[in-house]
């Protein structure tokens, strides 16, 4: 019987427990998981930083190969590529129901039944709801994209979480190639947003950053210019990305933009210390703020055909870390949390490691 890795709280073992493999209803497909990676989201679940349900099935960067589909399913993506069993595909981190309040103001990721992989509360009877698994059950109302072969297991399971991410972001500032950006965190979402915003004719993107070694990846990753964050311009940028979710960088990207600028913050996933906030200068600087979480379907479209396209000039590679078999997956918490910036990936016995 296939396996899931069941979290049961922060700092314990994980629990190897096996289930009998789903046979998908209606619009339900059926995946087998070629590769899980640990998102940053997931080690600060791990280490508690942040609350999540537990026992759950953590995981959500993942691709797979299609292995069934219901009886009642849409043998096409979200692009319109038909699907077919063996197909390699990414998916949206949450399944909505397309029908309410949040749906229809197209925030579908916030939708009022949502469903999201990687953060459910176990449920033995629907136990394959996360990517630490052998098998992935997806839900309806969830966007399934296809992948090109070109793109390596690893650097396609980035797409769901990091890259889709990124592309929300940029795609929220709307015509994006006249602005001029400071992003703040070269993590993996900060680099990814990085390249994107290059590729989409950015002039200048400046990565705001402490790690010097970052910086350096930075500029490999398309950063016209670097800074640490005691020397970054103030009040020059048209936006400010903060993409680190600390509160020095939260603090540091409200002071970057131009009268008139937007500051977006997308980087704070777990809860963190209030900043200081100066109402006077927002308001004399006529500043715009804005939220972003997750991303809409076809923000996940447009980061599959980035790294489908764009991303071979940059580095991506170095971004990922070694590989864990399921079995390992203690381990791979572990390294993960020894060597942030990476994500380490895990690939199931039945899997060839990448
Ligand atoms: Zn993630
Ligand atoms: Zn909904």
């Amino acid at each position: 019987m296939p396996q899931v890795a069941v979290f049961h709280g922060p700092n314990q073992a994980f629990e190897l427990a096996s289930y009998p493999l789903p046979e998908p209803q209606g619009r339900e497909v059926l995946v087998k998981v070629a590769c899980c990676t640990l998102c940053r989201g997931d080690l600060h679940t791990h280490a508690g930083r942040r609350k999540e349900p537990a026992p759950s099935v953590l995981g959500h960067e993942i691709v797979g190969r299609i292995e069934a589909f219901g009886s009642n399913t849409a043998y096409v993506d979200y692009r319109g590529l038909p699907l077919h069993v063996g197909d390699r595909i990414t998916w949206s981190v949450t399944a909505s129901c397309g029908k309410c309040l949040l749906c229809e103001d197209r925030i579908p990721q916030k939708c009022s039944a949502v469903f999201k992989y990687g953060h459910q509360q176990h449920d033995p009877q629907m136990p394959f709801s996360g990517g630490l698994a052998e098998y992935v059950l997806l839900k309806p109302g969830t966007s399934i994209v296809r992948i090109a072969d070109s793109v390596p297991d690893s650097l396609a399971a980035l797409a769901n979480c990091a890259t889709a991410t990124a592309a929300s972001v940029l795609r929220e500032i709307g015509i994006i190639s006249h602005r001029s950006l400071m992003i703040f965190g070269a993590g993996v979402l900060g680099l990814t947003a990085t390249a994107m915003a290059r590729t989409m004719g950015v002039k200048r993107v400046i990565v705001c950053e402490p790690d010097a070694q970052r910086r350096e990846q930075a500029l490999a990753f398309g950063a016209t210019e670097v800074f640490a964050p005691d020397d970054y311009p103030k009040g020059t940028v048209d936006v400010a990305l903060e993409l680190a979710g600390t509160k020095e960088s939260v603090e540091a990207a409200f002071a970057a933009p131009r009268v008139g600028g937007t500051v977006m913050l997308a980087g704070t996933l777990q809860p963190t210390p209030g900043v200081l906030f100066d109402p006077e200068g927002a308001v004399r600087r006529m500043l715009t703020m804005h939220g972003v979480h997750n991303y809409t379907p076809i923000d996940l479209a447009e980061a599959v055909a980035f790294l489908e396209i764009h991303a071979k000039p940059f580095p991506f590679a170095d971004l990922i870390g070694p590989s864990f078999r399921l079995e390992e997956v203690d381990a791979a918490f572990a390294y993960g949390h020894a060597h942030p910036g990476q994500h380490v990936a895990i690939v199931p016995l039945s899997e060839p490691r990448p």
